[in-house]
């Protein structure tokens, strides 16, 4: 008996098969009952046309047997089967082998991620087995065949026995090892559980003698006795698949249970989505699609061990778990899966094309998503205001990142609280109820609504009765300032220079009167050197007798923020210590100032600008220098 050499690439797929990390090896049931499913689909269609077929759709079935004692896992199908020369060209090497491209010599880590991602076909068998046999009679020829490897070192083709047409694999599984136990592919739950797992809804059904077993019939004398019953046990047919995908379903077949069942099934969430689409794509790249929005971010959600993505399937085989191309980052909260017979299961075709189809289907899931919320939004209110505590943070990220180019998409699904009413309001209905002398978009930072309620910078704005958004999570102020307008309306924080409210012959009066005092704002600015950059007299402090603000691109709240972070460069924001020119402590500062005493201004200097840190929530660098400072000169 001849031994063949396989081709120069298989081996190498073969090595990579046989060199897979462990995790990946259970896909290997996968690839075989997809195959399996490939060739039943052949006779299948032949018999709509060919009678001599002699099968019926309920005849078709694959068929797996498990045997403990012999070590082997048999798939069986009755498709259309090999003649020799298929077997040797389709087994012998990999089918259309010159588009499967080995870019990296021996670099495992990459091909465990095809591995992990693609479908790997007939020789992830190896993954599992130390030897494959196929035995296989095509559709139409009355000989039968038998190919058979133990892997590298080649494999044999020779004449066999086998009554009916279809394939029969057989695997004679790896020894066990400490860490790695092949027995484990012949126990009853693992295979079942490998099915519903990733060939659910393979077309045929998918058959296995299960062994279950049942309380014994008792004797009435052993009823009476309460004697606890035998148990016996007994085999079943099963059928480990359920065959149809509900997103193959139709729409009008399904109820809203079936969707918030399955996902709570699928997705192992105890809550109800909030909100699921169901997508039918006729066009190219057809697919389906079932999408959902939990209702509640996942513990892990912020953090980075949380990885989005969507279940993809090609034609209703599981050809990944979590298909992060998918999702833009914005979208990572949602939960769902694609189907699309465009995606070929198959590696030996082009994987750039995979990735131009993925491609195309991402585009349109994001139109989706976004059309979904906004209609949300528009729609059902509630809804979408829990939705945006769970998730509003990862949208706000999304405007923010990637400098922004996002925001167009995205912009009009924010929300932030009000100072109105204390309720989420979106841009949208911020900007429609601007008064028509109002020229910007207001907003105040701070670390909570009770907090920036307090800030004396708040004060002008709201007495001329605008309102203000309410900024609290670290991100927003970045996400304000990647905007920067909305519908032709700048944002202007509450805290900035020009506010655009101040009546000029206010103004005038104040700027006159600094003119007046420059000494004494100049000896205030000196003692306070590196930490402020300039003393004023506060256009918009009204009961308040001091506040800090800001010059120039960086806020308070971006100081506290940025270096919050874990990284050496720390950044500062120029501030400007305000004081309230109708305030009583001004005068008192004027009159120090006359006086000449230039170490009691300093103190003075010192305890205010200490006061407006603790009012903005900035700790303060030396509490006991200011609490003495307080008692001496109280
Ligand atoms: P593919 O991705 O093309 O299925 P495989 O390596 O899995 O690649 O299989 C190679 C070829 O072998 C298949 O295209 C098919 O023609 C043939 N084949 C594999 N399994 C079977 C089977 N159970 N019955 C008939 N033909 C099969």
């Amino acid at each position: 008996m001849e031994t063949k050499q396989f081709k120069a690439e298989s081996k190498r797929l073969l090595d990579m098969m046989i060199h897979s990390i462990y995790t990946h090896k259970e896909i290997f049931l996968r690839e075989l009952i997809s195959n399996a499913s490939d060739a039943i689909d052949k006779l299948y269609f032949k018999s709509l046309t060919d009678d001599k077929v002699g099968l019926s759709k309920d005849d078709f079935a694959i068929w797996i047997t498990a045997d403990k004692d012999s070590r082997t896992l048999k798939i069986t199908d009755n498709g259309i089967g090999m003649t020799a020369e298929e077997l040797e060209n389709n087994l012998g090497t990999i089918a259309n082998s010159g588009s499967f491209k080995f870019k990296n010599e021996n670099k495992l880590e990459e091909d465990n991620q095809i591995i992990g991602q693609f479908g790997v076909g007939f020789y992830s068998a190896f993954m599992v087995a130390k030897k494959v046999t196929v035995i296989s009679k095509a559709y139409g020829s009355d000989k039968a065949y038998q190919w058979e490897s133990e892997g590298a070192d080649g494999y044999t083709i020779t004449e066999a026995e086998k009554k009916n047409p279809g394939t029969e694999i057989i695997l004679e599984l790896i020894d066990d090892t400490e860490d790695e136990t092949y027995g484990e592919f012949l126990d009853q739950y693992r295979i079942k559980g490998l099915i519903k797992k990733y060939s659910d809804y393979i077309r045929f059904p998918v058959k296995m003698e299960v062994t279950h077993s049942r309380p014994k019939e008792q004797t009435e004398e052993e009823k009476a006795e309460n004697k606890a019953p035998e148990y016996e046990e007994f085999i079943e047919v099963e059928t480990l698949n359920s065959m149809v995908p509900l997103w193959k379903k139709n729409k009008s077949e399904l109820k809203e249970e079936d969707y918030k069942h399955f996902y709570t099934e699928k997705f192992f969430d105890y809550n109800e989505p909030i909100k699921y689409a169901h997508v039918k794509n006729e066009g190219v790249p057809s697919y389906n699609a079932l999408l959902y929005v939990p209702s509640k971010a996942p513990y892990d959600f912020y953090t980075k061990e949380y990885e989005k993505g969507l279940q993809l399937y090609s034609n209703g085989v599981l050809i990944m778990d979590k298909c992060s191309d998918l999702l833009p980052d914005y979208f990572s909260f949602v939960k769902g899966l694609v189907d699309s017979e465009d995606l070929s299961l198959n590696i030996s075709r082009e994987m750039l094309q995979h990735d131009r189809q993925l491609k195309v289907i991402a585009k349109s899931l994001e139109k989706t998503i976004t059309s979904e919320l906004k209609k949300m939004l528009r729609n059902e209110r509630e809804k979408y205001e829990e939705f945006w505590k769970a998730f509003g943070l990862q949208l706000k990220y999304g405007i923010y990142s990637d400098y922004g180019m996002n925001k167009d998409k995205l912009q009009e699904l924010l929300m932030f609280t009000s100072s109105k009413e204390k309720k989420l309001v979106t841009l949208d209905e911020y900007v429609t109820a601007m008064r028509e002398e109002q020229k910007y978009i207001y907003y105040a930072t701070g670390e909570s609504i009770a907090r920036i309620e307090q800030l004396p910078q708040t004060e002008l704005v709201k007495d001329n009765g605008f309102e203000i958004l309410y900024l609290t999570d670290n991100v927003d102020e970045f996400a304000v300032k990647t905007l920067h307008s909305y519908k032709d309306k700048e944002f202007k924080s509450v805290s900035a220079d020009d506010l655009g409210l101040e009546n000029t012959e206010k103004q005038e009066e104040i700027k006159a009167k600094e003119e007046e005092n420059s000494d004494l704002f100049k000896s205030l600015a000196d003692s306070l050197t590196g930490k402020v950059a300039k003393v004023i007299l506060s256009k918009r402090l009204k009961s308040h007798p001091v506040c800090l603000s800001s010059e120039g691109e960086i806020s308070l709240e971006m100081e506290k923020v940025l270096n919050a972070m874990p990284t050496d460069q720390k950044v500062y924001a120029q501030k400007v210590l305000e004081i309230n020119p109708e305030h009583e402590i001004f005068g008192k500062l004027q009159e120090i100032g006359k006086s000449g005493d230039s170490e009691k201004l300093g103190k003075y200097a010192k305890l205010l600008y200490t006061q407006a840190l603790l009012i903005e929530g900035i700790s303060i660098e030396d509490p006991v220098e200011f609490s003495n400072l307080i008692c001496e000169l109280m």
